[in-house]
């Protein structure tokens, strides 16, 4: 059996783990990203959390041919830095070789979280089978990939594939990235948190109160899905301002790229078809391709908050070249 390695850097939580051949996580650890940090401190947590997996599944770091990175923002593949973060505030870090020399000298091959993800859905989650399909990632960012005849596709210079920080609404909310009106700030968790909170402040008789115990803080991206679900009013609108940002998004990907699949990963996507409905509801009403014979099919991500990782160990299979 060969064994791969893989990390996923979010931006709450570091989770490093070996993946075996047939995409089965054998061993994982975790750390807590706690930022704002320095990039050194966070890449000795990826170093130690890996450290632990391997010891763990029993395998020495010299019986791995490399470790996978998946890691917020624009990624330089072919030299291992992140050009720029918005989430970690990294510019022109060298990341790969970083971590690199606190694992004896491992080679490390990095992407993008969310292209991390995609790769691993389309290997052993829901993109299985395809040749085109996109991954979408809805947590603190709303993240994004793009496979295209079964390799990722990140534009010629690393900045592409952030459908995230395409425009939603002009002079609209602003966004992590600086720009205003960004899909992410609307349809990430991020957003709805916010928008579940405005709608709150507006309605003090809303259910949403009592789910949060009256404290604003404690207003997650379940509150107004779970209010909806116990016939709140202000919570179904939430949820249906929420559900229709993400599915005009959608569309705009479906008319850019007609890909065969497009999976919903991230926490958001526990909420399965409570989303799925709204979205192909619209691509049958607004997408071009309603005139196609096929279309395209939108579906939850199988892998859960494993896809980062169990993609991250494949990346080696990801590109073209390096
Ligand atoms: C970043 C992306 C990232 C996404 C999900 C966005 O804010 O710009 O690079 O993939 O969040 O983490
Ligand atoms: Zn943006």
């Amino acid at each position: 059996m060969k064994y791969y390695a893989g990390i996923d850097l979010g931006g709450t939580n570091i989770v490093a783990g070996i993946v075996d051949e047939h995409f089965v996580i054998v061993a994982s650890a975790k750390r807590k990203t706690a930022l704002p940090r320095p990039c050194d401190a966070i890449v000795e947590d990826m170093a130690a959390a890996l450290k632990e997996a391997a010891a763990q599944a029993g395998i020495s770091l010299k019986e791995l041919e490399y470790v996978g990175l998946g890691c917020p923002g624009m990624i330089d593949y072919h030299h291992g830095v992140v050009v720029y973060s918005n989430n970690l505030e990294f510019y022109h870090e060298p990341l790969g070789e970083k971590l690199s020399q606190q694992l004896e000298g491992l080679p490390v091959w990095m992407a993008n979280d969310a292209d991390a993800a995609a790769f691993g859905e389309f290997k052993a989650g829901a993109g299985r089978g395809s040749e085109h399909m996109i991954a979408i990632t809805l947590g603190t960012g709303l993240g994004s990939g793009i496979i295209i005849h079964s390799k990722l596709y990140t534009g010629f210079a690393y900045g592409g594939a952030e459908f995230g920080h395409s425009l939603l609404v002009k002079d609209g909310e602003l966004c992590t990235c600086g720009r205003r009106g960004c899909l992410e700030a609307y349809a990430s968790a991020t957003g709805l948190i916010r928008m579940t909170k405005r709608h709150m402040e507006s309605n003090r008789d809303s259910m949403m109160w009592k789910l949060v115990d009256g404290d604003l803080n404690r207003v997650s991206g379940r509150t107004a899905f779970d209010a909806m679900r116990q016939g709140d009013a202000e919570g179904s609108r939430v949820v249906e301002i929420y559900t229709e940002c993400l599915a005009e998004g959608i569309v705009n990907i479906v008319n850019i790229f007609q890909p065969e699949i497009i999976c919903i990963g991230g926490g958001l996507s526990k909420e399965g078809d409570t989303l799925l409905k709204p979205i192909n509801r619209y691509i049958e009403q607004y997408a071009f391709s309603r005139f196609a014979d096929k279309n395209t099919v939108v579906r939850i991500a199988e892998l859960g908050n494993d896809a980062g990782l169990i993609g991250a160990a494949f990346l080696k299979d990801a590109f073209h070249c390096r």
